[in-house]
């Protein structure tokens, strides 16, 4: 069933009995706002605001103060063993810290690519629903690409994750423990150091997170996470074991989980022993351009990244390729990306997926360049990325003459434009594939 006549902004409720089981595939076009109604997870210390935690641990029978030790320990130690935190008495100890820090992620497989430098783990969450992050190394800096949602309501043709449908909405400490998880596996050195070379410094380079280069992806970037050790320089990505970057770009449209999301943002940029300390710079938050949640973002004052998928420039196009154009319009959603840049002063990156002989002609490209640019200078960044093919599907990438023609026709209307990197292609671990092979 559609929930078209709910708000997109996820605060709608399903009916009694609804989502059950598992997602249901949409019809061609179908939207979904509202997530089926699960059994909630268990309540995390993510979840919780200082005061909650406090009483989540005077309801334990615990002085409140304990729960700010255990928030040291998961925000700044990265610790979740009871064995490690001496600080707290024996006696409760371990039913304190399984109250607070209750598992809400299990791995059921880890993928590696790219010599050991990106890694993707499938997650069974408590009722079984599954979702995917995937862990990169980049010359300058460690990204974890996260999921807001099992599965989306937003359809995306081209996209696995969109023809599955919505299973559910994720918690806030649901997607704050795939940040943790992936900090604490770099701690444990999970993750493989990459060759320092000129070829390093190459593609893999440009973007991976729908950041330009001063958008949540530069050396600048993330300089207030410490997520487990190192900081400061720009390469402490070599052999590094922080998380510098998180980006919302893995199953779910997280503007239409607006609560968790920005929950999520919060304890990860919140300093410690309240939440990560990150920087708000090291993190993106993309949108298929559900507007009225980027105004609610813009007001929110965590100046994130904002990665606007829009992958045409041209409703007719849209509508098919990006359901939810029917409901905002090219211009509607390109008005809030403008404002959002007003509000934040963080330059905005325009996702743009090319798909052959679909939305790669000039005319498309000029009429990109012709609408960021009616709207200023310097506010905005293209990335256009080679379509990641999923099995079975009649999308597939530009040629690449055609997508460096693109680009080119972009950058003449003096929109900077760069081609984004597909790292992880190899383990479905790409935008728009997270669903593609569980
Ligand atoms: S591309 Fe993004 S918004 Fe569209 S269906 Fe896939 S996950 Fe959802």
């Amino acid at each position: 069933m559609s929930g078209d006549s709910a708000a997109p902004d996820g605060t709608g409720v399903a009916p009694d009995g609804a989502g059950g089981g598992d997602a249901v595939r949409p019809r061609p076009g179908q939207l979904t706002f509202v997530a089926p109604r699960r059994r909630k997870p268990p309540t995390h210390l993510a979840d919780l605001d200082p005061a909650g935690r406090t009483a989540a641990a005077e309801a334990l029978g615990q002085k409140g103060f304990r729960a700010r030790q255990v928030a040291v320990h998961y925000f700044e130690h990265l610790t979740v063993t009871p064995e490690e935190m001496t600080d707290l008495p024996k006696a409760g100890r371990a039913d304190l810290v399984a109250a607070l820090l209750p598992t809400l992620l299990t791995p059921v497989r880890t993928l590696t690519a790219d010599g050991g430098a990106t890694v993707k783990t499938l997650w069974r969450l408590h009722d079984g629903a599954l979702v995917e992050s995937v862990l990169m190394r980049y010359p300058r800096r460690i990204t974890v690409c996260i999921s807001s949602q099992a599965g989306c309501g937003m359809n995306c043709p081209f996209c696995a994750t969109g023809q599955a449908g919505l299973t559910r909405n994720l918690s806030t400490a649901e997607i704050v423990e795939q940040v943790a998880y992936a900090a604490r596996t770099l701690r444990a050195g999970g993750l493989a150091d990459i060759e320092r070379t000129d070829a390093g410094l190459g593609l893999a380079e440009m973007e991976d997170s729908g950041g330009g280069p001063d958008s949540g992806g530069g050396p600048d970037s993330g300089g207030g996470a410490d997520l487990g050790g190192e900081t400061g320089e720009a390469d402490a990505a070599y052999g590094g074991t922080r998380v510098t970057n998180v980006v919302f770009m893995g199953m779910g449209e997280a503007l239409a989980n607006y609560a968790a999301a920005i929950g999520a943002i919060r304890r990860l940029t919140d300093p410690s022993p309240e939440g990560f300390g990150m920087s708000a710079r090291g993190l993106t938050m993309s949108t298929v351009g559900l507007v009225p949640a980027i105004d609610r973002l813009a007001a929110e004052g965590i100046p994130v990244t904002l990665a606007l998928s829009l992958h045409a420039p041209d409703d007719d196009l849209r509508d098919t390729l990006v359901p939810i154009n029917t409901r905002w319009r090219v211009d509607e959603a390109l008005d809030a990306a403008r404002r959002y840049f007003e509000a934040t002063g963080r330059r905005v990156s325009i996702e743009y997926a090319l798909i052959r002989d679909i939305n790669d002609q000039s005319w498309r490209a000029d009429l990109l360049g012709e609408k960021l640019a009616a709207r200023g200078r310097g506010w905005v960044h293209v990335n256009p990325i080679p379509l990641n093919p999923t099995p079975g599907s009649r999308w597939t990438a530009s040629r690449a003459g055609v997508a460096q023609q693109f680009v080119e026709r972009v950058r003449a209307h003096g929109i900077p434009t760069t081609v984004r990197d597909t790292r992880g292609r190899e383990i479905d671990g790409a935008c728009g594939q997270l669903a593609a092979a569980t």
